[in-house]
């Protein structure tokens, strides 16, 4: 049996110990201590980190009444000083006993009771029995959570044996028989549990909900306590004094002024699609001018696929003409077949033709057809031989 020192004193980190078993887990050497400081992972909390003998421990897991320390290299001898990550532990103890906290605010303020608690590297969660919330019943709770931080209250550990324990309000029904151990937040929170927690509750820092969603019916909260809360309340700073910047407005004034922006890139991109429509009217007359024959072809390298159709479209309502435009673009280039109403032409008939050419895919109607393939070095060539065959099968 190891005696958990960390029961007593959680903000103990330094300790000496012998070794009462050795054995190979997970391929590592791994050591069962008389003592130990090292809190190994259990109740939604991670194992704790550090060193014995100066060697890394890697994982701490307890069996029975044993608690195994997994460590990166054997060590040797039965007389060890294990370290605990103080920096590491000390964030765990915010958050967990933050997570108590945040718990019976949930009960007090919306009745909603805790299913699940997991402690996360960056974030913590916390599964609530509700359905729904809204923005401001979670603002009373946090004001609730918070109030109790800053009455500094005290936070206790003891234990009661099992005839004993009908007598203490505990939050959620125990999961063990016999004796418990019950960290208390004084007058506020009791709960039945084996981890580590702050002594005071000021300790704990800020307690901030981030995010929620849906989850088996219930509502599974983002929350982040002390330090964690602090980096994240600097870092939406930095965000918001960022893009107050870029707008050239105060913080409060950045959702209007986004609004705003893409209102603005909306109208300016109606605008452009206007002036495009027209451009291309131009664009059409002047082809027509230039080509005195029933059909004609062209390829495009400047101009975007939907850009060429756009012309291409634009020439057939001009003119009585049948058009063979290839568009040359990256990834993929396209080459498109259109005809005026007055011709009864099916262009569909030419498609295997360009797709045994090109290697391409497409098809259309029978005054509309479009391909589309990988780059064609002879893309003008192809072009010609399409015009010949429409050409063919007009006479
Ligand atoms: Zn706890």
């Amino acid at each position: 049996m190891t005696v958990r020192l960390y029961f007593d004193d959680p903000y103990l980190v330094e300790f000496e110990a012998s070794v009462v078993r050795r054995e190979t887990r997970g391929g590592r050497p791994a050591l069962v201590l008389d003592r130990t400081a090292f809190y190994p992972e259990s109740g939604g909390q991670p194992a704790d980190r550090g060193e014995i003998n100066g060697v890394k421990v890697l994982d701490v897991q307890e069996d029975g009444d044993d608690i195994w320390h997994s460590v990166e290299t054997d060590i040797p001898g039965d007389a060890v000083r294990g370290q605990v990550d103080w920096p590491l532990r000390f964030d765990r103890m915010q958050q967990h006993t933050g997570q108590h906290v945040l718990s019976q605010a949930f009960i007090e303020v919306l009745k909603g009771e805790t299913r699940s608690f997991h402690l996360g590297d960056e974030v913590s969660t916390l599964e609530i029995g509700l359905d729904r919330v809204d923005e401001s019943a979670l603002e009373r709770v946090e004001r609730a959570a918070n109030a109790v931080v800053f009455e500094d209250r005290e936070v206790k550990t003891y234990f009661v044996s099992g005839d004993k324990i009908g007598e203490v309000p505990l939050r959620r029904p125990p999961k063990k028989e016999g004796t418990l151990r019950i960290v208390e937040v004084a007058g506020f929170d009791y709960s039945a549990c084996g981890g580590t927690h702050v002594r005071h509750a000021g300790e704990i820092g800020l307690i901030k909900i981030t995010r929620w969603e849906k989850i088996r019916g219930n509502l599974r909260f983002d929350f982040l306590c002390g330090r964690r809360a602090l980096a994240d309340y600097a870092r939406k700073n930095a965000l918001t004094r960022q893009l107050g910047g870029l707008f050239s407005v105060g913080d409060k004034d950045v959702p209007q002024a986004a609004e705003k922006a893409l209102a603005d890139l909306k109208a300016q991109k109606k605008a452009a699609r206007a002036m495009q429509e027209a451009l291309a009217g131009y664009e059409a007359k002047a082809v027509i001018e230039n080509a005195p024959g029933r059909v004609i072809r062209r390829m495009f390298t400047d101009k975007t696929p939907e850009d060429v159709k756009l012309l291409a479209l634009k020439v057939i309502r001009q003119s009585e003409r049948i058009v063979v435009f290839g568009a040359k673009a990256s990834p993929q280039s396209h080459i498109i077949l259109a005809r005026s109403d007055d011709s009864p032409l099916d262009l569909r008939q030419f498609v295997p033709l360009i797709i045994a050419k090109t290697g391409g895919k497409g098809g259309g109607s029978s005054s509309l057809v479009e391909v589309v393939f990988s780059k064609m070095d002879n893309l003008l060539e192809i072009i010609r031989d399409i015009t010949e065959s429409i050409e063919k099968a007009m006479n």
